[in-house]
């Protein structure tokens, strides 16, 4: 971009307005700004206080803040200029690397003796092994279970092997239950992401009849999208963070810094088929987040088309329209593991997430990880 505007998402509006006219009019297709200043007068009695957290009185009696909602998915964040602006500095956590390792001879490390199998066997990957999950929350609920204990300690034949493990599972639950053709897989890292074994493990399942409400969410929204503007929706939301500066492609994979994340530095990747450079792709994003961001914990969640289409073969009994529907990933930080605090409360849960990363700073740290890989 040709402009001098500091890339901070709390002048996203002038960095739009900046943008050439066919990028801004995708932008406006997807995206609302609208932009604000919040104001306080604080007593001398918290000088010192606010001096400490925020540098100075001046930069809180004074703070942008700006809504960003994506029009498509009705998906909104917060972003304020106080929080966004603050350093991302990776942190290492001597106590956390000692509660991992205390956990030692879980029932995840001997997972033949400690977990049940599903009726149709076990998946043996090079990496890791998968696992029936004992309260199901769908029909068929597996999960791969990795043969490494800590789960921030990760290769990229690692990655790779956990998504070829769980696809694994699902062909071989299709061939048990051929009406179960939604494939959702999962991966929460340590307990703030709702994880309860700490061991690293990822979780998949193959739904029956409709995809989940968020997946058929989006695909209607694209769907609609599509009929409205004539094309993709996916390709238009690439664009819309491509003319800002907040992607990257790694091979076939479209990465990007989602300007509606659903909580901190959430980032998107897009590909037409769940192949090599997507799983690379997925390693890379995730060692960036873990190296680079300080982040400790983490969701990942892969969006599919349903199964049958996804073999290219005949979908026999799906009758909603997955054309254009590539493979999603949304991997997001989920905070502190040592904080108390919910990362997440009545505001996303309800109405808009309040983000306190900001998408150019996430945007950075990616390239700098993929360009150093
Ligand atoms: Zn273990």
């Amino acid at each position: 971009m040709t402009t001098d505007l500091p890339t901070n998402i709390a002048y996203l509006d002038k960095l739009v307005a900046a943008m050439p006219t066919a990028a801004q009019a995708i932008f406006g297709r997807i995206f609302h700004v609208s932009t604000t200043v919040g104001q306080l007068d604080p007593p001398e009695t918290m000088r010192q206080w606010i001096e400490g957290y925020f540098g100075s009185v001046e930069a809180v009696k004074s703070q942008r803040i700006v809504k960003i909602t994506n029009l498509v998915t009705m998906e909104g964040s917060l972003f304020n200029e106080l929080r966004a602006s603050r350093p991302m500095e990776a942190k290492a956590s001597s106590d956390l690397e000692e509660t991992i390792m205390s956990n030692l001879g879980d029932p995840f490390c001997k997972p033949l003796e400690g977990t049940p199998a599903d009726t149709f066997g076990r998946v043996r990957g090079k990496h890791s092994i998968t696992a029936s999950n004992v309260a199901k929350y769908d029909g068929l609920h597996g999960v791969v279970v990795f043969d490494e204990h800590n789960p921030l300690v990760f290769s990229s034949g690692e990655v790779s092997d956990y998504l070829d493990t769980a696809l694994a599972w699902a062909r071989k639950a299709h061939d048990v239950d051929r009406e179960a053709r939604y494939f959702f897989f999962l991966w929460n890292c340590l307990w703030k992401s709702g994880a309860s074994i700490l061991h690293g493990h990822a979780q998949m399942t193959l739904s029956r009849d409709l995809h989940y409400a968020k997946v058929e969410h989006l695909r209607r929204s694209a769907l609609r999208y599509r009929e409205t503007h004539g094309v993709n929706y996916f390709d238009d939301l690439y664009a819309a963070h491509k003319a800002l500066g907040l992607t990257l492609e790694s091979g076939n994979t479209r990465i990007l810094a989602y300007l509606t994340p659903i909580k901190e530095k959430e980032v998107l990747l897009i590909s037409e088929e769940l192949d090599q450079d997507l799983k690379d792709s997925i390693y890379k994003v995730l060692r960036s987040f873990v190296e680079r961001l300080g982040v400790q914990s983490f969701n990942l969640a892969l969006y599919h088309k349903p199964f049958d289409s996804a073999q290219d073969r005949p979908i026999t009994d799906v009758e909603e329209d997955w054309s254009g529907f590539p493979v999603v990933v949304r991997i997001v930080d989920r905070g502190d593991p040592n904080n108390k605090t919910a990362d997440i409360g009545a505001m996303e849960l309800y109405a808009a997430s309040v983000i306190a990363s900001d998408p150019f700073r996430v945007a950075e740290a990616l390239r700098e990880e993929l360009i150093s890989v």
